[in-house]
């Protein structure tokens, strides 16, 4: 489907700016694989500007400034960013599935999302006024105490592609509701959907230099920012291995950083499920966003009294899935991101195939799509722990299975990677559910599904998937100073 990219500069303090090197960066269609328009390429100079704008709209002089203002009145902005992307659902929902390749139907439920969360965490800045000056209490009436929670600052907040505008917002929606001012970097591959982010604050009136976008490359326009003096915290999303170099960067300033990194998220499907249903979350937790979730159950525990029957219903769901344009009606399965991402994709399976593992379906590009970076939905049994396949994450439509005999057995293999992100437990034994979700090395466990996500309950991993938590309370902890405030009576 063809609709009109609009052609954006970046988002400086309150403007669109040029590049000060004038550079471009193509957007690729991942299912046409044509060039639809492009994005402006940030440097290190442009992140200086950016920087420099966030810094003054922390204190301007005309009592506008944004790091004492009210939480009624940064709700209010949070608010009609809301409202004003509800509005515009239609086309920002499309630009992210051409952008992106995820379905249609997707990318809508991931825009209301990105209203939801701003309008939760508009209540969240409301509430921190009431939650200043708490009192402590003190063993000595001499001296009174109490607590303020008080902006870090200045934030860069770098967020990845698989879910461009709701990753972004994450970081975005919390920040500004915790009175920080920000300069989001979101990802060169697709970064469109974040660029009319800026519009709608344009629109709504946001002060100046509270939101900066820089659309770039990492090491260009994410890697200067990450490593800025003048940037007073630093929250990620994206690959363990960018995450590393950015908390060595961090780690020169003693900066804080928040890191939300890659996973290979098991699910455990025990004896005594409805096999139906388990498969078909199981087909839907790997699946769903094209597979590229960072919390993708990509690695399959299940019990091997039911294995087989399971596998059968399991690899039917596969071949009900639609892998389509993400435009035409039904489609749930798109493209992956990029070319890079598809060769890698094919590299992880074809070397499984080499170590011996078996593919039982897909594997390939879909016949019927000749243009395009499409790989049919992936099934691969006979792996072993040690193969990579089993241990890296993929980030594409693949599927691993292994057998276990017992709970113990299949809590230690799903322990037994160096990711901790997310987990599920398939089982109607709800006793047996608690003890293994307590077991489980993760910093979130579904118990009889997978993927529900709620801007209200904490996200974040543990192990290399990274530390810190986004979201609800904890969103807002993220980007707020706690300082003490004693004093002698
Ligand atoms: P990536 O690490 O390649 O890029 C993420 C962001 O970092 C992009 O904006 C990129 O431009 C920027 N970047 C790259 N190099 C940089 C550098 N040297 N300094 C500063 N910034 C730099 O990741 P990706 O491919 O965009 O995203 C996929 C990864 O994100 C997967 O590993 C996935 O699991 C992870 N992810 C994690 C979560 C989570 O909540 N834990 C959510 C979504 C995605």
């Amino acid at each position: 489907m063809a609709f009109p990219i609009p052609s954006r500069q970046l988002f400086i303090d309150g403007e669109w700016t040029e590049p000060i090197k004038k550079n471009r960066i193509p957007i690729i269609n991942p299912a046409t694989e044509e060039i639809i328009g492009d994005i402006p390429a940030a440097t290190a100079e442009d992140v200086e500007l950016a920087v420099a704008a966030a810094r003054r709209a922390l204190k301007r002089n005309k009592g506008e400034d944004w790091a004492s203002a009210s939480g009624a009145h940064r709700a209010k902005y949070l608010r009609a960013i809301a409202a004003k992307i509800m509005e515009r659902k239609g086309q920002i929902s499309k630009l992210e599935a051409m952008d992106s390749g995820k379905p249609l139907d997707e990318t809508e439920w991931d825009i209301d999302d990105v209203a939801g969360c701003f309008e939760y965490y508009a209540e969240q800045a409301e509430a921190l006024d009431a939650k200043q000056k708490a009192p402590i209490s003190l063993p000595m009436d001499t001296f009174k105490c109490h607590v303020l929670r008080q902006p870090i600052g200045v934030v860069g907040l770098i967020s990845p592609w698989n879910y461009p505008l709701l990753m972004a917002t994450w970081k975005v929606a919390p920040a500004l509701a915790a009175s920080c001012a920000t300069i989001l970097k979101p990802s060169e591959t697709a970064s469109v959907t974040c660029l009319e982010l800026a519009d709608v604050c344009r629109e709504v009136g946001l002060p100046p230099g509270v939101l900066n976008i820089l659309t770039g490359l990492g090491p260009e326009a994410g890697a200067p920012l990450a490593c800025h003096p003048d940037v007073d915290k630093v929250a990620f999303t994206g690959s363990t291995a960018t995450g590393s170099k950015i908390m060595s960067s961090a780690a020169q300033m003693v900066k804080p950083v928040t890191l939300e990194l890659g996973g290979k998220s098991p699910i455990l499907v025990f004896e005594d499920v409805d096999l139906d249903k388990a498969a078909e979350w199981a087909a839907f937790g790997c699946f769903w966003t094209n597979g590229q979730i960072c919390s993708a159950t990509s690695r399959l525990l299940v019990h091997e009294s039911i294995a087989a029957d399971f596998l059968d219903r399991l690899l039917k769901w596969c071949k009900n899935i639609k892998v389509s344009d993400p435009f035409e009606d039904g489609c749930r399965l798109g493209p992956v991101i990029s070319k890079a991402q598809y060769e890698k994709v094919l590299k992880f399976i074809s070397t499984a195939k080499s170590e011996g593992a078996t593919v039982l379906c897909g594997g390939s590009r879909p016949e019927h799509l000749k243009k395009g970076y499409f790989i049919e939905p992936t099934i691969i049994s006979d792996v072993s722990t040690s193969m990579q396949i089993w241990k890296e994450e993929v980030f594409g439509p693949v599927l691993c299975v292994k057998t276990f005999r017992s709970d113990d057995e299949a809590v230690e293999l799903a322990n037994d990677s160096q990711y901790g992100l997310g987990s599920a437990v398939l089982s109607k034994n709800l006793e047996r559910c608690e003890k293994v979700t307590k077991e489980l090395q993760a910093g979130i466990v579904w118990v009889n599904c997978p993927q529900p996500c709620f801007c209200q309950a904490p996200w974040g991993g543990s192990k290399r998937s990274g530390f810190g938590r986004e979201l609800g309370e904890w969103g807002l902890e993220n980007y707020l100073n706690i300082k003490q405030v004693t004093e002698y009576i």
